[in-house]
């Protein structure tokens, strides 16, 4: 290993000056090759990942761009380094850090915002106006880690200290990877009301944010918890997170069977992660009047709605951008404290090296993936102090 190249911080770990990162160039095309190490600025630490896993957003990303956004426009061709769910060793500090140690294991969340903007002082640092703008005459120090800025399919990123949580040392590093998808389900139920304890609530799409859905659900203590799918194994694995009941959508009306399992009332929150053409308006109908629905998949295509009996119904609908108002630190607690075992959707384990084979496994649900998380790093390298 070559020395650091950072400015004297402490012990640190052992940073070299280069790191293995892949690229993007055109859609589609990715390129393992040596990049600098990033070097940490005020209110940010260097993080040597240790585990990343791989989102459906990823996939969008590598093959389409949006929502990546480099220097103003595509990420293609621009050095731009993919992926975000993430978790690592804090390896060098920036100048004045003190909030975190070099060694420290910690897990990620997504966006830093401006800090500046009207909506990073309402909290809302995830739907930062200055999204992207984080480059030249235009840099307001927003970040997007895998967005706009560099991201986690490499060694080392580096991140601000508002995004980091401190794990604790029982938890996995695979476990850890997917504290982030669990805070996007967070998210939705704080933008939703956040006390759902005892309120009826239906998670709509058993993919990784639909089925951590259900368990952050139950863990906040509604009931009940219904999930609805295609996939008997996922819904299988639903129940095992926490739900009290799984619909599957191809057997039974999703509407009808809400309606059966409420007693004719329909529920209080659904919480749509299936990105189905008419999750809209079944949504709406799955939900009583005055109930309120969570947006948290985005469909390729536009959605034709029912919109007069959501207006009829009085009926509140979200949207959620990632994983914000620190609900990533509020899906960590419920882990840590063991509420849930969100292992469980962790399918497949690939080496850094093998980014491209890892991305067809959760693409094409090979071996019935789900999660698919890459370590860049051996077990015998991993900081266990
Ligand atoms: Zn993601
Ligand atoms: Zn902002």
């Amino acid at each position: 290993m070559m020395a650091s190249r950072l400015p004297d911080r402490g012990p640190g770990l052992d940073v070299p000056a280069t790191m293995r990162a892949w690229v993007l160039g055109d859609p589609g095309q990715l390129s393992l090759v040596e990049k600098p190490v990033p070097v940490p600025k005020r209110a940010e630490v260097l993080v040597r990942i240790d585990a990343v896993a791989i989102c459906g957003t990823d996939l969008d990303v590598i093959a389409n761009g949006a929502p990546a956004m480099i220097q103003g426009g595509l990420p293609f061709n621009k050095d731009f380094t993919p992926g975000h769910e993430y978790m690592g060793t804090v390896a060098a500090l920036g100048p004045g850090v003190d909030e975190f140690r070099p060694g420290d294991r910690i897990t990620v969340e997504i966006h830093a915002g401006c800090g500046q903007c009207k909506r990073c002082r309402m909290g809302m640092y995830t739907s930062c106006l200055n999204y992207g703008l984080n480059y030249g005459a235009f840099d307001k120090g927003h970040r997007a880690n895998g967005f706009t800025t560099d991201g986690g399919f490499a060694e080392y990123a580096v991140n601000n200290i508002n995004t980091l949580v401190r794990i604790p040392d029982a938890m996995t590093d695979e476990e850890a990877a997917l504290v982030v998808t669990a805070g996007t389900s967070m998210y939705g139920f704080t933008e939703l009301g956040g006390l759902i304890a005892g309120e009826s609530v239906v998670v709509m799409g058993p993919g990784p944010i639909g089925l951590l859905g259900a368990a952050v659900a139950k863990a906040l203590g509604a009931d009940p918890v219904i999930l609805t799918g295609t996939r008997d194994n996922r819904l299988k694995i639903g129940l095992e997170l926490g739900a009290d009941h799984v619909v599957n959508v191809r057997q039974e009306d999703p509407v009808e069977a809400v309606r059966r399992l409420t007693g004719g009332a329909g529920v209080d929150y659904v919480l749509e992660c299936s990105g189905a053409h008419d999750a809209v308006d079944v949504a709406g109908r799955m939900l009583n009047r005055g109930g309120r629905l969570c947006l948290a998949a985005f469909p390729h295509e536009p959605a034709m709605v029912d919109v007069a009996h959501l207006v009829r119904n009085n009926i509140y609908v979200f949207g959620i951008r990632g994983e914000g108002r620190s609900a990533t630190h509020r899906a960590h607690a419920l882990m840590a404290a063991k509420r849930f075992d969100a292992t469980k959707i962790h399918t497949h384990t690939f080496p850094l090296a093998e980014l491209p084979t890892a991305l067809r496994y959760a693409r094409e649900r090979i071996d019935d993936a789900i999660k698919v998380i890459l370590k860049a790093h051996g077990a015998g390298e991993r900081a266990r102090a």
